[in-house]
C-alpha cells in the first residue's frame, strides 16, 4: 500500500540547456507541488504505513530549502527541470525515509514529473525523462 503527503514551494528559475528561444529560458517562476509518496506494510496494530507527521517532519527541511529561491542557484541544480528537482528531493528524503517510493514534482496545474529513483546512481545532474504526466 502506499500513502502520501502534499507539500507547495515558491520558486524561480529558468532552463539553460532549452533550446534557443524556448520560453523556459527565460527566468521565470512556479508555484511548485511536491507529492511525496511511500510504500509499505500496514503495521498491524497502529494501522497505518507510516506517521503522516514523521514524513512532514523529515521532508517539509529539505522542501524549505527550494522554497523562494533561485533555483539556478543551488548545487546540483545547475538546471532546474522538474525531472532534475525530483531526482534532488528524492536523494535527499530517501536517506531520512527509506520506504520513499517516489516524489513527484508538478509545476503548473497541468504538468508535473514522478521519480521512483531507478536511476538513483547515475547522479544527480543526470537527465530524466521518467513518467512525465499530462504532458
Ligand atoms: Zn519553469
Amino acid at each position: 500500500m502506499e500513502i502520501y503527503k502534499d507539500f507547495r514551494f515558491e520558486a524561480a528559475h529558468l532552463l539553460p540547456r532549452a533550446p534557443d528561444g524556448h520560453k523556459c529560458k527565460r527566468l521565470h517562476g512556479h508555484s511548485f507541488k511536491v507529492r511525496i509518496w511511500i510504500s509499505g506494510a500496514v503495521d498491524p496494530n497502529r494501522g497505518w504505513i507510516m506517521d503522516l507527521g514523521e514524513i512532514k517532519n523529515k521532508s517539509e527541511p529539505i522542501i524549505d530549502e527550494l522554497d523562494h529561491q533561485f533555483l539556478n542557484e543551488l548545487p546540483g541544480l545547475e538546471n532546474p527541470t522538474s525531472e532534475n528537482i525530483a531526482k534532488w528531493l528524492w536523494v535527499r528524503i530517501k536517506a531520512l525515509i527509506s520506504e520513499l517510493s517516489c516524489v513527484e514534482v508538478q509545476e503548473t496545474c497541468s504538468v508535473g514529473v514522478r521519480y521512483y529513483g531507478r536511476d538513483c546512481a547515475s547522479g544527480i545532474g543526470s537527465v530524466l525523462h521518467e513518467g512525465r504526466i499530462n504532458e
